[in-house]
């Protein structure tokens, strides 16, 4: 691929052990994300889907290797260039403000005036279809209104590349599915540059323009990178959806040696 990048892994090896002698969880891992682009990792549990978006965040650093972000500067730290959207629904809310004022966060700690703040929480607001409850607080919400809020949230803070932890697992499957579809129009609406975690390859083929497959950890790494031919919105009555999963859940098992229905 040509083109500015969002990402660079240049053969990054990881440890949560400071002193070097656990083994790694990522080891050699080397791979780019492009700029604009909806780059999804899948992984088996356990493989180091959340290490490696630490790592991209700022949150981790490697032991060894270097990621480097969209102006090619190493990562050292969280930075507003990046903003994250995490699994749980409760967690990353402020309970003690509305939904508005959630979404105005970002740009009230960026120092927008009020006016400002609160022309870019409606614009944020109206595109993940939350206008009508912007004065409600978090815990009057359903679990799938939250999430909504906390990706307004994320991209009111204006990220160049957002990072998403499996966000949608926690709901039930119809809000899934629902939110599945959406992000894949708030991405191309925004034209940002997307990098999303899931175990699930139907929500991966549902999303990606390009998958990667990180292999069973310790040690884990990228095994192959699928580029998904399919336009969007993506069908999945689509034969060639369906065969698109099935490619790719057979070569997991024999890439990886384990059935990915089974984990
Ligand atoms: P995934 O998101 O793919 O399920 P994780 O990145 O959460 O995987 O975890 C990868 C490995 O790192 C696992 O073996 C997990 O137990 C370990 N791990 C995750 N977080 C920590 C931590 N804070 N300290 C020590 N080990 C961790
Ligand atoms: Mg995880």
């Amino acid at each position: 691929m040509t083109g500015a990048t969002a990402i660079v892994f240049d053969d990054v090896t990881m440890s949560y052990d400071a002193s070097g002698s656990a083994e790694p969880i990522l080891e050699h891992v080397s791979f780019s994300v492009q700029q604009g682009e909806f780059f999804v990792l899948v992984g088996p549990s356990g493989s180091g889907k959340s290490s490696l978006l630490k790592l991209v965040s700022g949150i981790a650093l490697p032991a060894a290797g270097r990621v480097l972000d969209d102006e090619g500067i190493a990562v050292r730290a969280p930075s507003a260039k990046r903003g994250m959207v995490f699994q749980s629904v409760d967690g990353p809310l402020f309970d003690w403000l509305t939904v508005r004022d959630n979404v105005a966060f970002g740009p009230r700690v960026a120092g927008r005036s009020r006016a400002e703040q609160l022309t870019i929480a409606q614009r944020y607001l109206d595109l993940v279809g939350l206008a009508t409850h912007e004065t409600k607080y978090p815990h009057e919400l359903s679990g799938g209104m939250k999430q909504r809020v906390q990706i307004a949230r994320t991209l009111a803070a204006d990220p160049r590349t957002v990072l998403m932890d499996e966000p949608f697992a926690a709901l039930d499957a119809q809000t899934r599915r629902v939110l599945q579809r959406e992000i894949a129009r708030i991405w191309r609406e925004t034209g940002k540059s997307f990098v999303y975690v899931t175990h699930d390859i139907r929500e991966a083929v549902l999303l990606g323009q390009r998958i990667a497959v990180l292999g069973r950890g310790p040690r884990a790494n990228v095994q192959r990178i699928y580029e998904i031919p399919l336009e969007y919105p993506r069908d999945e009555l689509d034969p060639r959806f369906a065969e698109l999963v099935k490619q790719l859940e057979a070569d997991i098992e024999r890439e990886a040696g384990f059935q990915w229905s089974s984990i």
